[in-house]
């Protein structure tokens, strides 16, 4: 979502209290404030709305195979919103916040994600479901996503008994996530020919759930201060881990702060979509640079240095202290480019998505829609992504390069015989093109 649509939401949304990382982390221990889109009086009580319902079921087994909404047992009474229409009074130790968490987490990630698209994304499971149903704390060591729910359980403790203090269902990156997963059902489809075995397909499908949940995540107030904060905005340095202190945990920075390579992963789809994550966030970074350089806030040479591609330099300490240098004094300026950033981020991956096709899938084909959907945004930044996607090694297909080879005679044409001389030349060849049909 826009800076400016978001900020706009502040007056007119209805408001929620989330954790935007474990609620364990020193930095991360108060709730923020959020706002969804609906206006107070229409977040119903559940919390529901028009796409999704919150049901807090009792007793409840986990849906199996082929089961699923609607849930029509017991459970406990809707959540209530306080008397002003929002939802921020509920005590964050109740099981009522964990309800209302559910459902702005995922509400607010909708919200993100359709003013990107700049329209509805409708579900996958439309034909047979009006809304999705959210199940927040089922007595379970597991969470699930299925077709018209999302239902969760627990974390576990070290000697694996259910965590009751770690519900999933206010773990915002893990919600997030599950929901990107229907937003890329919704969008791209699932592969139908048999002889597709869609393994860049189940790596798109991964890597769009951290995509999702990392954009999302840079929403909040807190996780892009600390972020800057720790880099002293030198984000590709974030790889460094802890560098980023408490935010180290999150498996979303992990996965979008990475430098693996194609040639490191296997087939299995979350360790193919490591790469693909990194090279599409890399986009977001360059992006980020460009703007704090035509800013007069850091130099050419010091983005150029700064990069793990052609120019990039090894002296990490130098470029760090290079950086906060630059970063004192200018943290709003910072801030307001890395925004800038995610919000191009957002639209070119929403232009993207709805682009793909499922079957046969290639990494190579998601960077052509990458490059086409960043010409429908201007253009500005076609080599940044070349590049990014070369160094994490997302090259052309074999089959794709060798097909490409056409020579005359793959075409139908055979170049002219030469005359034997020029006493063979009679006035009619002369006029011929020197190049001519094979079939003639
Ligand atoms: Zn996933």
């Amino acid at each position: 979502m826009s800076v400016r649509l978001d900020k706009k939401l502040a007056s007119t949304g209805t408001k929620f209290k989330l954790f935007s990382q474990p609620r364990f982390l020193q930095s991360f221990r108060e709730p923020e404030t959020v706002y969804v889109s609906l206006p107070p009086g229409q977040v119903k009580p559940g919390p529901a709305d028009d796409r999704m319902y919150v049901v807090d079921a009792i007793n409840k087994r986990p849906y199996r195979f082929f089961q699923g909404p609607p849930y029509v047992g017991e459970s406990n009474p809707p959540v209530q919103p306080g008397p002003d229409g929002h939802f921020d009074h509920l005590d964050a130790n109740s099981r009522e916040f964990a309800c209302a968490t559910m459902y702005a987490t995922v509400r607010r990630v909708l919200d993100i994600w359709e003013d990107y698209f700049g329209r509805r994304i409708e579900w996958h499971f439309s034909g047979s479901f009006e809304r999705l149903e959210l199940i927040p704390l089922i007595d379970w060591d597991n969470a699930q996503s299925g077709f018209g729910f999302l239902e969760f359980g627990f974390g576990r403790t070290a000697n694996g008994t259910i965590d009751h203090s770690r519900p999933y269902a206010e773990n915002f990156d893990v919600l997030a996530h599950e929901l990107g997963h229907s937003i890329i059902f919704a969008e791209v489809g699932i592969p139908q020919q048999p002889t597709d075995d869609g393994i860049d397909y189940g790596g798109m499908h991964e890597s769009a759930g951290d995509l999702v949940a990392i954009v999302a995540a840079l929403h909040f107030e807190k996780v892009v201060n600390v972020l800057l904060e720790k880099s002293c905005g030198n984000l590709f340095m974030v790889n460094e881990l802890d560098r980023v202190g408490e935010l180290s945990d999150s498996r979303e920075i992990r996965v979008a702060f990475n430098n693996v390579r194609m040639s490191e992963v296997n087939d299995e789809p979350h360790d193919r979509s490591v790469p693909l994550t990194g090279g599409v966030f890399d986009v977001m970074v360059e992006v980020y640079q460009k703007g704090l350089v035509k800013r007069g806030l850091i130099t050419q040479d010091l983005a150029t240095r700064s990069t793990q591609g052609p120019g990039g330099s090894t002296d990490l300490a130098g470029i760090a202290d290079e950086f906060k240098a630059a970063y004192n004094g200018n943290e709003a300026a910072f801030k307001e480019e890395l925004l800038a950033a995610r919000d191009y981020l957002g639209c070119l991956l929403a232009q993207t998505w709805q682009s793909l096709t499922p079957d046969f899938f290639t990494y190579h084909q998601f960077l052509t829609r990458l490059l086409r959907a960043d010409l429908k945004l201007g253009g500005a930044h076609q080599q940044s992504i070349r590049e990014c996607f070369a160094w994490r090694e997302i090259t052309p297909p074999p089959g794709l390069v060798s097909a490409s080879l056409r020579k005359l005679q793959s075409c139908g044409f055979h170049p002219a015989k030469p005359p034997a001389s020029l006493a063979d030349v009679d006035e009619e060849s002369q006029r011929k093109p020197v190049v001519q049909a094979a079939a003639e």
